[in-house]
């Protein structure tokens, strides 16, 4: 296998034809000729169904899962996608401490049809009684915001063993980061909205997977559901996907910098990043993911503390999101996450190292008691 910047570079891209564009533009026809009766059908008929412009992202992004990819309208529409296939089918086990929409659609659009929706927490017991007539257990490891860790390998056999299929919200990873068809999921899945796409311009998410009736099943789970994507911004993300590698090199490096000057900084606590050899999670994490990312998080004494380190800092975007190439900053509970109110997950960018230290330790300091 080549390399993860040639295969970032290389996957999906336009036939070699002379002529041809060597990066062909979004295709933003709805509607594609079908023919006369007894003419070949083509590839395309209609655009809720198929798109050139998608396939050729599926291919690049397909590629790096190792499994067969299905883009989503965002990560919520795959995960929803995933869900609405296991509900008939039995109990749905989820983290209680992952990415809180994910909870939030299991229990209030499922559970109310009947659905038994079950929690766990991402280094809680993913095995005996908990799995018992499970259709599906979704993992997110390393979760969002904790940056805690689930073995996958471990729990794809248990849940193998009872009968369930194992999904991985694998966003904070990338599919550089961790392969989870790999370590025994049957599905991976990701809100490409982050590092993938990379830019902070694009929403969109994907499913991928190996058994080809499982996948026919989310393809026409997008289709009928009709979560697509549009065709620029399946074109952006390819464009974006192309320096993942880059990214994420870059993005690992100024985490691991940060995290270091929190955890010697006396206003925060409760540093979390799985790259650091001291963290709870590194062991398990080493063992099953490939490379590191720019998520981490970090504890402040409370919103003043929060808000002093963000007025602060002049390169830490207050933003939701994570993954982009500018650095930035969420306060969780606002959201709605159970965790203190001065934890900010942190989302370290591609600016120059010694740049960002140097601001982050400026906002660390107006953050200090
Ligand atoms: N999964 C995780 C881990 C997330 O962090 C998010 C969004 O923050 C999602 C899924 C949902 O993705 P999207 O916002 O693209 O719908």
């Amino acid at each position: 296998m080549t390399g993860d910047g040639t295969r970032c570079v290389q996957g999906g891209s336009s036939a070699a034809e002379p002529g041809a564009p060597t990066h062909a533009g979004p295709v933003l026809s709805s509607t594609f000729h079908l023919g006369s009766p007894g003419e070949a059908a083509g590839a395309d008929f209609y655009g809720r169904a198929g798109n050139p412009t998608w396939r050729q992202l599926e291919a690049a992004v397909g590629a790096l899962d190792g499994g067969d990819c299905v883009c989503f309208a965002s990560g919520m529409a795959a995960i929803a996608a995933v869900l609405r296939i296991a509900a008939p089918r039995g109990a749905i086990v989820l983290p209680s401490d992952g990415y809180y929409l994910a909870r939030s659609l299991a229990l209030g659009e499922l559970a109310p049809l009947g659905v038994e929706v079950r929690e766990v927490p991402t280094t809680g017991e993913w095995s005996g009684a908990v799995l018992d007539g499970a259709a599906l257990v979704l993992l997110e490891t390393p979760s969002n915001p904790g940056l805690d860790v689930t073995d996958i390998a471990a729990v794809a056999a248990a849940a193998h063993a009872a009968g369930a299929l194992l999904a991985v919200d694998n966003t904070t990873a990338t599919p550089l980061g961790q392969r989870p068809l790999d370590l025994g999921a049957d599905l991976t899945i990701a809100s490409d909205t982050k590092a993938l796409a990379g830019h902070g311009d694009v929403v969109l998410g994907h499913v991928s997977g190996r058994d080809p009736e499982l996948m026919a099943l989310v393809r026409e789970a997008r289709t009928r559901g009709g979560a697509i994507l549009g065709p620029m911004e399946a074109w952006l993300a390819h464009r974006g996907l192309a320096t993942l590698d880059l990214r994420l090199a870059r993005q690992a490096d100024n985490a691991r910098a940060v995290a270091e000057l929190a955890l010697a900084h006396p206003a925060a606590s409760d540093v979390r990043w799985p790259g650091l050899a001291g963290d709870p999670a590194h062991a398990v994490a080493a063992r099953q993911m490939r490379r590191w990312n720019g998520v981490l998080r970090f504890t402040l004494a409370d919103d003043a503390a929060v808000a002093r380190f963000l007025k602060t800092s002049t390169l830490v975007e207050s933003a939701t999101s994570f993954g982009g190439v500018r650095s930035s900053a969420d306060r969780r509970q606002r959201w709605g996450d159970d965790v203190a109110p001065g934890l900010l997950r942190f989302s370290a960018g591609c600016e120059d190292t010694a740049d960002l230290v140097a601001d982050v330790r400026a906002a660390l300091d107006a953050a200090a008691p």
